[in-house]
């Protein structure tokens, strides 16, 4: 712990990851069964160069070209220590390019011209050998259907989802969601569940349900979550322009 900042990531990981641990055990799961996505927006390279030392190896990234400026600016260290990035946040369509030569996955895809771009930007990059794996997709759901949160409603889920199947270079990982502000989180989370029941029986395979931030993790983990995005509990509430 070479500096006062790495010592506060540490403790706050800690403690994260003692709280999740904990809500995987109380729900009846298997330790590993849930992945934790350090969210490092707003905070820069170099923090994330701490979170890697400290053995974290994924990151939740959510906004383009900050992302790219970032993980080029830790260059080697990446593919080094085998660090990946999801893109969480909404991609604009005009992004999709660039967002598919550094995402393991997406976890924001809520519309058909989105998937098509990625689609064919995720085929260029493994031309390229930008990317060695097809592109990660997750379904979003807007549980509200609130359109400026982003997801598709339920009734247009099937759609959406047949069209990633459908792209070679994408490969469809499961669902997303943000529990809107209003409302329990736990009803949020069990309408979550019962969508992903009907989504799992037509897409065995697409396991994942990237559900839960700083705020809620545990209570998603209850609900199935296979993978929480935090940022906050972690990394602080403000971000730090400058180290
Ligand atoms: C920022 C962000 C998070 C992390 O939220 P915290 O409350 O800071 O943990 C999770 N998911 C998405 C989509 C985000 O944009």
């Amino acid at each position: 712990m070479s500096d006062p900042r790495t010592e506060e990531l540490a403790q706050r990981l800690a403690t994260v990851r003692g709280e999740l641990d904990a809500a995987v055990a109380r729900a009846g799961r298997a330790p590993g069964d849930v992945e934790l996505l350090v969210v490092t927006k707003f905070f820069p390279a170099a923090d994330v160069a701490r979170l890697i030392e400290l053995g974290e190896r994924e990151f939740g990234e959510s906004r383009e070209p900050e992302a790219s400026r970032k993980i080029a600016e830790l260059g080697e260290l990446v593919d080094s220590r085998g660090a990946v990035f999801d893109m969480i946040g909404s991609v604009q369509t005009k992004k999709a390019k660039t967002v598919a030569r550094w995402a393991r996955s997406v976890h924001s895809v809520d519309r058909d011209k989105l998937v098509d771009q990625l689609a064919t930007a995720a085929q260029a990059a493994l031309h390229e050998q930008l990317r060695t794996e097809p592109l990660g997709v997750f379904c979003q759901v807007s549980l509200d259907g609130d359109p400026t949160r982003g997801g598709v409603i339920e009734a247009e889920l099937p759609e959406l989802a047949q069209r990633v199947v459908a792209a070679p270079s994408l490969r469809l990982e499961g669902l997303m969601v943000i529990a809107p502000t209003h409302g329990e989180v736990r009803e949020w989370m069990a309408t979550t569940a019962r969508i992903r029941e009907g989504f799992l029986r037509e897409y065995p395979d697409a396991t994942a349900l990237s559900a839960g931030m700083s705020g809620d993790m545990t209570i998603a983990v209850e609900y199935g979550s296979t993978c929480v995005r935090v940022g906050t509990a972690i990394m602080g509430s403000r971000p730090i322009l400058s180290q």
